[in-house]
């Protein structure tokens, strides 16, 4: 029998992947779990192609093989997902971080980059993705880091990274649609959400990945509330910001004007950002 390189069976791999996923998302997943298994990335990655597997890394590859043709997403095979530079536990009790995501931690830090001792909370902090990663790229600023999730586990797994990381985020239990008051002591600076914008009726165009693994608390919204989070946020963010306090949301494409509305109503002056596919992603709201 001879003997399969990496390259050989990276093909094979994207080939059978491509049963569901868009090609070039198939041939950038099984590249991953390769790299995964190797641990080499980048040009690392490339020179080893024309090496086979030993019989351990073959075994590996077996088992992430089965379990992405069961559509579940390598991040949660792995554990792992890469979100701004850092490399965060994830469990199905949080999202994969997502691009669009790193966008806003971009837009918050360029905004608060020559500012010093904000408070910075993240409200439905899920991994703590956005929150850790705000934390680990603005460390001169000795800012203070809140963060909340409707989720014991979620908050877990939040922990976890911050640990890994070294990052002192202040964790709390709070369910945004139904506890009256935010847990903390003092007012906040900037104030920052990813909340659940997926609308149910939505669900019949996403890909079986995201919609067997992933948890639903945290993606969906009822069609006859899409705005229903923007609209908690908005109520609470009057009395939690101070003067000069900043809201920061990610959104769905289709609800722009009707955030931006949302946070208006409440007295704010709002803004609407675009995403790199040049989608309304975020509304920025200030107090007016
Ligand atoms: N952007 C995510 C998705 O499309 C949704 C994130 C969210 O609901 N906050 O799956």
């Amino acid at each position: 029998m001879t003997l399969k390189t990496w390259r050989m069976l990276r093909n094979e791999l994207s080939l059978l992947l491509e049963a569901f996923y868009p090609k070039p998302e198939a041939s950038s997943l099984s590249r991953n779990a390769i790299e995964e298994i190797v641990c080499k990335r980048g040009i690392d990655f490339l020179k080893l192609l024309d090496d086979a597997p030993n019989n351990r890394q073959l075994e590996k590859l077996n088992i992430i093989r089965s379990e992405l043709l069961n559509k579940k997403p390598l991040q949660y095979i792995t554990g792992w997902a890469n979100f701004y530079d850092l490399r965060l536990k994830v469990t199905n009790d949080v999202l994969i971080p997502r691009q669009e995501t790193e966008e806003l931690v971009r837009i918050v830090l360029d905004v608060i980059r020559n500012r010093t001792k904000l408070q910075i909370a993240d409200i439905g902090t899920g991994s703590g993705a956005i929150i850790i990663s705000i934390a680990v790229n603005s460390i001169a600023g000795n800012h203070t880091f809140l963060a909340t999730d409707i989720s014991e586990k979620a908050l877990e797994v939040a922990a976890n990274n911050a640990d890994k990381y070294k990052q002192c985020i202040c964790l709390f239990q709070h369910d945004l649609l139904s506890d009256i008051k935010f847990p903390f002591k003092q007012k906040v600076d900037i104030l920052i959400s990813n909340p659940p914008y997926v609308l149910q009726s939505e669900k019949s165009s996403m890909l079986p990945n995201v919609l067997d693994y992933e948890p639903e608390l945290a993606l969906f919204v009822p069609d006859c509330e899409p705005l229903i989070y923007y609209k908690q946020l908005a109520k609470h963010a009057c009395y939690l910001l101070n003067d000069e306090g900043i809201v920061f949301v990610e959104i769905n494409e289709r609800f722009g004007e009707e955030v931006k509305a949302v946070f208006e109503g409440m007295g704010f002056q709002a803004s609407i950002r675009k995403d790199v596919n040049n989608k309304d992603r975020f509304v920025i709201a200030k107090k007016a």
